[in-house]
């Protein structure tokens, strides 16, 4: 085996980090062979925020050179590409033709094969659920050096395994998706100012239905008379036809993006109790009750404007933490939650609430309930205000989201998935005896052997 570069990975949020062996590989050859030599872990863009496309011990193969689309059924919308095409490449190839990804995560910048190892969701999944439930089939290298074609009807064992199985199951090769048809590139949304968490979760209950997407930011520092307050952001494809003129030919025209940078780590002080107050108290007032008409990119990945935001949290880094917890009670865990982290002082720079619907993989992480994600500085005392939290959830049959985890313990993460892991290994012992597919994240769990 050719030596590999050692390079020092990480994911999104920047810790943990990691030095892996990296390879590109060109073709599924490669990785054959990879196969033969040591563990492997599938890669993507690495937009996942914690550990789970690291691998310390062994080799880290990345699909960017793997992202060609195979075909286009242009009639019913059906898409086959390799698993290293981007949600980025999906919109600028299918959008004009009035085709959109039918489920999509808060940045465009994630392979098809990142999205379906992570189920990844969006603001439409208590309508529309997760990613797999429009994945129509995939193939992947399984650990025998054999490509299975995974379906519903195919080898459906491993395609619920692999859906939400975080890269451990195979490396993804290719997949089939049915996109969804839209008239514009317009969303028509709907901002509503609300002042406490009564009155936002009324909103959900009352626009379930009408609106196929839904988010609420929340402010998680404010205290007092302020609690609690929120914007629930309510939107629908528009139509062309229902578009003000000033959007009409835009709406035709090819979408070209502008970014500005954070072009260096922000140092540790910048990002305190003072300026995430400062920032959460802006995005409150700056916000009206208006109805108004966005373009996708504006309302999907707000946060892509800014290439490496992620700067801003300093070399540390930052903990993504997020959580689900069930219907019933989800007002009840929430409120806790959001105390919790108000009382912690540090507040999330960015938090954000959705409702959720049912479950589809084995280990995919949303269910029936309610998601909440928040993210924090690595700083002294978050690991164990994390740790806090992960008690709550625990306490009402939550779960937090690996995709986005680099602090959950084993034990923990097996109470929370229990029932599934012990569903989920089965299937990933069948295919995958030897673990030759393992990760930091999975061995940190006890999902692979350390
Ligand atoms: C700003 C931001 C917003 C986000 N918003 C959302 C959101 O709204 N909803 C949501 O669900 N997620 C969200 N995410 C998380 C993101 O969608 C997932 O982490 C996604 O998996 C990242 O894709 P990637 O291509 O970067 O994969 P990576 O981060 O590189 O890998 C993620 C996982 O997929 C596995 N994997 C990657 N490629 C393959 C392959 N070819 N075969 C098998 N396994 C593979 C890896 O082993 C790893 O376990 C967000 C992330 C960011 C940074």
């Amino acid at each position: 085996m050719k030596k590999l570069a050692e390079v020092e990975l990480s994911g999104f949020g920047k810790f943990p980090k990691a030095v892996c062996q990296v390879s590109r590989p060109l073709n599924i050859d490669e990785i054959r062979g990879y196969l033969n030599e040591s563990s492997v872990t599938p890669r993507g863009l690495g937009r996942s925020y914690g550990d789970a496309a690291l691998n310390e011990k062994g080799i880290v193969t990345e699909s960017v050179l793997m992202n060609r689309f195979l075909s286009f059924d242009e009639s019913r919308g059906i898409v086959k590409c390799e698993a290293g095409v981007t949600y980025k490449d999906l919109l600028d190839t299918f959008v004009l033709k009035g085709w959109f990804p039918p489920v999509t995560p808060g940045t465009k910048y994630v392979t098809i094969g990142g999205a379906i190892a992570s189920d990844v969701h969006g603001k439409n999944h208590h309508i529309d659920g997760s990613i797999s439930n429009f994945v129509k089939s995939f193939k992947i290298l399984s650990a025998s050096g054999e490509i299975l074609k995974c379906s519903r009807t195919q080898n459906s064992d491993l395609f619920w395994a692999t859906v939400g199985g975080m890269g451990l199951t195979g490396f993804i090769t290719e997949a089939e998706i049915q996109l969804k048809k839209v008239d514009s590139q317009y969303i028509n949304n709907k901002t509503l100012k609300l002042h406490n968490i009564d009155e936002l979760f009324e909103k959900f209950e009352e626009f379930n239905e009408d609106y196929l997407y839904s988010v609420a930011w929340l402010d998680t520092v404010a205290s007092g008379s302020k609690y609690g307050r929120n914007i629930l952001y309510l939107g629908n494809h528009s139509s062309y036809n229902k578009l003000p003129e000033k959007f009409k030919n835009k709406s035709r025209e090819r979408f070209i993006e502008k970014k500005i940078a954070v072009p260096f780590e922000i140092p540790f002080a910048t990002l305190n109790k003072l300026s995430v107050t400062m920032f959460n108290a802006a995005i409150y007032m700056k916000e009206k009750n208006v109805e108004d008409y966005l373009h996708y990119d504006k309302y999907f990945y707000p946060l892509d404007f800014i290439l490496n935001w992620n700067h801003i949290y300093s070399k540390n880094g930052l903990i993504q933490y997020q959580l689900n917890v069930p219907e019933e009670e989800g007002k009840e865990a929430i409120d806790k939650i959001l105390k919790k982290v108000v009382a912690y002082g540090g507040g999330s720079f960015l938090a954000v609430l959705k409702k959720m619907g049912d479950q589809n993989g084995i280990l995919s992480f949303p269910f029936k309930g309610y998601t909440l994600s928040m993210d924090f500085p690595v700083r002294k005392g978050v690991i164990q205000m994390c740790k806090q939290l992960d008690a709550i959830v625990l306490d009402y049959d939550g779960r937090t989201y690996l995709t986005k985890d680099s602090i959950l313990d084993e034990t923990t993460f097996k109470k929370m998935y229990d029932g599934l892991w012990q569903k989920w290994l089965e299937i990933k012992i069948k295919y995958d005896p030897y673990y030759k597919f393992s990760s930091n994240l999975g061995r940190r769990i006890g999902l692979c052997p350390s």
